[in-house]
């Protein structure tokens, strides 16, 4: 008969590595956790739908209200980059826009043409766009990579050439508004939907833009209020000081009152613009913009998109609000509007 000293002495080794195994497992949950991409902080996930991915900081421009400035000359490399966008086409994303810096700066364009087809021709995105100050753009990288982008926007302040140099937005002798009829024209020739986007500002709050934006008539004109960003456009940090170049809202609301007749005029205000955007910066890291600042997440490429999602300051509602979901492909364009 085994006596109950050694009967207890079992069941306490056996109690303890019933003890040991649980914390192992549980040690190996959590780990599994980790992997799988996503952290459950108790959070909504967040569907990237819509990413702007600000590849370059670098531009040939200088406006003196710029909230994405040069911070750095970094880039990734083209295999990064696209291993980058497939990863974000895997967590949900539909539209990619480009945008800078001058995203037809690097390469004179390779770079971004390169990822324009990747997205278009491998991973079968619905929306390919790109925001450039239309400077650079020539009608060869039309020929070459026009059939892999939707939308092109450039930007566009003014018609006075005059405002257009005191805002920065020129280089030496090259006239933006013509290139801006050029481009224009290309986007026709090579079945590119043509947005225009203006920044509010000082400089241009006075200004009647409506007969040539309606002679452009592009599929959207976004209509932004100059918005300011601690470390990017103003204090003691940034490369910019944009305090010159800020408008009130009612300033900016005049500006949109005096333009209500242009049907295709989308206007985004500070509060709208703020966190309603998906940013990737040159790193792939996302840009959160609730406190005023641009705090960056760790990179996609070193933790997954679903964990740096959670550094994001992403704000789904204002996303819908402001209108983020809309026909942006040239099919849906063609086969609704
Ligand atoms: S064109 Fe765009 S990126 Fe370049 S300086 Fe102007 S606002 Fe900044």
């Amino acid at each position: 008969m085994m006596s109950s000293k050694v009967l207890k002495l079992i069941i306490a080794i056996t109690a303890s590595f019933i003890d040991f195994w649980k914390h192992v497992v549980g040690k190996f949950k959590k780990i599994a956790v980790l992997d799988s991409d996503y952290v459950n902080t108790g959070c909504k996930k967040i569907i990237p739908k819509s990413v702007n991915y600000h590849f370059t900081r670098r531009c040939n421009y200088e406006c003196g209200f710029c909230f994405h400035t040069a911070k750095t000359s970094y880039m990734l490399n083209l295999v990064d980059a696209k291993m980058g966008l497939k990863m974000l086409k895997d967590a949900g994303m539909e539209k990619i826009n480009f945008s800078g810096g001058e995203p037809f700066l690097p390469e004179r364009g390779r770079h971004l043409g390169e990822m324009a087809k990747f997205c278009k021709a491998e991973l079968k995105l619905p929306s390919v766009t790109i925001v450039s100050n239309g400077s650079l753009i020539k009608e060869s990288w039309f020929q070459k990579y026009g059939e892999y982008v939707d939308i092109l926007a450039i930007s566009c302040d003014s018609f006075y050439e005059d405002t257009n140099k005191a805002i920065g937005r020129g280089q030496g002798d090259k006239n933006h508004v013509e290139q801006l009829m050029k481009v224009k024209n290309w986007c026709e020739k090579y079945d590119v939907l043509f947005k225009i986007n203006t920044v509010v500002n000082t400089y241009n709050h006075d200004e009647d833009m409506s007969e040539k934006i309606l002679t452009l008539n592009p599929i959207r004109w976004k209509v932004f209020q100059c918005l300011l960003l601690e470390g990017e456009n103003v204090g003691p940090e940034a490369l910019r000081n944009a305090e010159s170049f800020y408008i009130s809202e009612e300033i900016f609301n005049t500006f949109l009152e005096r333009h209500k007749n242009v049907k295709c005029l989308v206007p985004e205000s500070n509060t709208k613009m703020q966190n309603s955007y998906l940013i990737l910066d040159e790193y792939m890291r996302f840009l959160d913009c609730t406190s005023g600042l641009k705090l960056p997440s760790k990179s996609i490429l070193d933790i997954g998109v679903s964990n740096a999602l959670q550094f994001s300051g992403f704000d789904e509602a204002m996303f819908k609000k402001r209108g983020g979901v809309y026909k942006w492909s040239k099919e849906a364009n063609k086969l609704k509007w």
